[in-house]
């Protein structure tokens, strides 16, 4: 089967991807949707995909037509029913068509993960779009995935959008306008929703984390002493533990971010930053400041975090208080920074 998936946006694609490979079908992505308004979320849907489908290795087409005013002139006359009259079939039709004229036997849609949308139409739609090209349409109840693929989507960090698409749509949103999204089957039920990533403060046994946190912080002799008293917090993906943080109170006001430290392979993915939100939220009942020590070299990713007030410099820290000279890439470290977060601020 060469099959040609039309795909209104990155959230929406995740678990149709996702299901169709563990059938061992691969998609080839084709974006055509003239039905996103204004442009800069037409643009940000768009883009969004762009990397999501080159992070996953997926073969993707985009069809780059805005077509504002052609949509709005097709729809403005009848906008109880544009779904169903213009949507749909605009955007089947040219998947439909480019899977024609270029060697794909199959179509379908990301718009049947959605259970906004109206599921039965779309079928029908795809079914009858297909024959009248010759094609087959690949029908998959993809809703049961929703919650599934939008967590998935969450954790990934990708653009999620705040309302269908067109600029009715938009309207309808942001005034509150009544909508009633279709109803599910009898005995419709959505698959549960793990999600793959976890927080949690660990109490017992706090040494086991030791080499992870001497990646960070390679004195043992000071690790040990923060350790000791400090809270452990542990992010563990797929529960292989890949990322901890140790936090220490200062006074009634302020606790310190001792120490945080990712394994070498799961670097750059955005846990240690997860890592430091949750901290924050944790703590902003209680403490109103955060306060981390740093090396020069890592400044620019506290300041990012929110540790934007400089506090103080304590001159040779590091030469001080390690008996071997440390470097964080070429740079060696000497003085320890301290910047501070507010966790009132909003
Ligand atoms: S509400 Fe959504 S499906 Fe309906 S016309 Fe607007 S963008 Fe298309």
């Amino acid at each position: 089967m060469k099959l040609l998936m039309h795909t209104c946006c990155a959230p929406c694609s995740v678990y149709c991807i996702d299901s169709l490979r563990d059938e061992g079908i691969e998609p080839t992505v084709y974006w055509f949707n003239p039905n996103i308004h204004p442009y800069t979320e037409y643009k940000a849907r768009r883009d969004c995909l762009k990397e999501y489908t080159k992070s996953i290795n997926v073969e993707a087409i985009f069809e780059d037509d805005y077509g504002l005013d052609k949509f709005c002139k097709n729809v403005v006359d009848s906008l109880e029913t544009r779904c169903q009259d213009y949507c749909y079939p605009v955007r089947l039709e040219q998947t439909a068509k480019y899977a024609k004229e270029h060697g794909f036997d199959t179509i379908t849609t990301t718009l049947l993960v959605s259970p906004y949308q109206k599921h039965d139409v779309i079928k029908k739609l795809g079914e009858v779009i297909a024959k009248k090209y010759g094609l087959d349409f690949l029908y998959r109840d993809f809703r049961v995935g929703f919650k599934v693929g939008q967590a998935k989507a969450r954790e990934l960090g990708l653009y999620i959008q705040k309302y269908c698409g067109c600029i009715f749509s938009e309207r309808g949103r942001y005034l509150g306008e009544d909508f009633q999204p279709p109803k599910l089957p009898e005995g419709f039920e959505f698959l549960p929703v793990n999600p793959s990533i976890n927080i949690r403060k660990e109490r017992e046994n706090k040494e086991q984390y030791l080499e992870l946190l001497l990646e960070a912080d390679p004195s043992e002799e000071i690790v040990r002493k923060y350790l000791a008293d400090g809270d452990l917090f542990v992010l563990t993906y797929k529960d292989e533990p890949v990322c901890v943080s140790v936090v220490t109170k200062v006074d009634n006001d302020t606790v310190e971010l001792k120490n945080i430290a990712t394994k070498e392979n799961y670097r750059g993915k955005g846990y240690g930053k997860k890592m430091i939100k949750y901290l924050a939220d944790n703590y902003k009942p209680r403490y109103k400041n955060m306060i981390v020590g740093t090396t020069e070299n890592n400044i620019p990713f506290y300041v990012k975090q929110g540790f934007d007030k400089y506090e103080k410099t304590i001159k040779n820290f590091f030469i001080d208080n390690y008996n071997e000279e440390l470097w964080d890439g070429n740079m060696q470290c000497v003085d320890m920074y301290y910047y501070s977060k507010d966790l009132i601020k909003k």
